[in-house]
């Protein structure tokens, strides 16, 4: 049976799509946006239904700002009346072409706070009632309890085991020795590693972080009813995520990826293998980075992409998490 999902950064792209393809799949979703009023209207512009809380409600939380992740959470669980069944950490900034980095309200730099802290914060505050979700399923002969799932959007970009985590524009991702995180991340550092702002990389560092977090979680909570996942939906060439980059790119990209590279999936298709792996038992399995390749076939099976050692030392996993617990105020 669906249960209920909160899914971040649904005014558009993959997190709005997938926000469809689940309330149509009977689920109750609950979105997260900087401003609500601006997630209601992309979804009703896909059709999707207004006043109507039962199937789809949305929540104000900017996850640059810690403080309001922090308050958001909190008063979503003082409002639900039954446990999540899944989360979905969907919502993120890239910013390639700032000169000087952006500062969240805790100073830290904007894409790795969007992307990384906000997220960490969010799962951290929701695993206790997440791991209280009990939402029912059929098991052939008798009724069970359908596992509640984390599914975490990551990239290829982050991955250097696979093409496209190799390419050197501006560097490939690399959180270095955490230095910059150790530090307290804050004016004059920019970047994890300590070194010098790179916005492009800024953003890949930031995709680490989130497939490190995933793999981190599926450590620590493996005997939790949690499953915790990432995946990589395809190259969306088209969504709101390259608004900042050059007008030529924003040209190209798409028809780059259909022609070229043949890496191109529709946000439609992309929002529906989100809702896949939330919902559907084949992603019942914990720890794993789902993907479709890099070369869309039509009717491609999922399958469990192989990560680079910068994504699964459990060393610099360790690392990353108790710095984030850290940086995010829980230690
Ligand atoms: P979009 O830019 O279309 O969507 C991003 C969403 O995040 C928007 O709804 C945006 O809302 C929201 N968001 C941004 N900042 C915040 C914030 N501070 N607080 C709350 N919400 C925020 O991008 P995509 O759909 O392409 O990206 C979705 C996810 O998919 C990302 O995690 C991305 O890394 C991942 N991904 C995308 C790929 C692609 O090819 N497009 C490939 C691989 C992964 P707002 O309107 O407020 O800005």
């Amino acid at each position: 049976a669906p249960g209920t999902v909160l899914i971040t950064g649904t005014t558009s792209g993959v997190g709005l799509y997938a926000t469809k393809s689940l309330v149509e799949r009977g689920w109750r979703v609950i979105t997260a946006n900087r401003c609500s009023l601006r997630a209601e209207a992309s979804a009703s512009a896909v059709g999707l239904p207004t006043n109507s809380p039962r199937q789809l409600k949305h929540i104000q939380i900017d996850l640059g700002d810690l403080d309001s992740v922090r308050n958001g959470a909190k008063s979503l669980l003082e409002d639900l009346e039954k446990p999540l069944d899944a989360l979905v950490c969907n919502a993120a900034v890239y910013l390639p072409r700032l000169k000087k980095p952006l500062r969240s309200p805790q100073g830290y730099e904007i894409s790795m706070a969007t992307n990384h802290f906000g997220h960490f914060l969010l799962i951290q505050m929701l695993l206790e009632n997440l791991s209280k979700s009990s939402r029912p399923v059929w098991k052939g002969r008798s009724w069970g309890v359908e596992s509640s799932r984390v599914v975490i959007l990551g990239t290829v970009t982050a991955n250097n085991k696979e093409l496209g985590g190799k390419i050197p524009i501006p560097a490939p991702a690399d959180l270095g020795n955490l230095s910059g995180f150790e530090e307290g991340f804050c004016d004059p550092i920019s970047m994890a590693s300590g070194k010098r702002f790179k916005p492009g990389k800024a953003y890949k560092d930031s995709k680490l972080c989130n497939m490190i977090t995933t793999q981190e979680l599926h450590r620590r909570f493996n005997s939790s009813p949690i499953l915790f996942s990432s995946l990589y939906p395809g190259c969306v060439a088209n969504t709101r995520l390259f608004r900042n980059t050059p007008k030529l790119f924003q040209w190209l990209f798409p028809w780059f990826q259909k022609l070229i590279t043949g890496g191109f999936v529709s946000e439609a298709l992309a929002g529906d293998r989100v809702a896949q792996v939330v919902s559907d038992p084949q992603f019942a399995i914990s720890g794993v980075h789902w993907s479709w390749g890099n070369r869309q076939r039509k009717d491609r099976q999922q399958f469990s992409q192989e990560l680079s050692d910068r994504v699964t030392d459990p060393v610099t996993s360790r690392k990353v998490w108790e710095l984030s617990m850290r940086l995010v105020g829980l230690k």
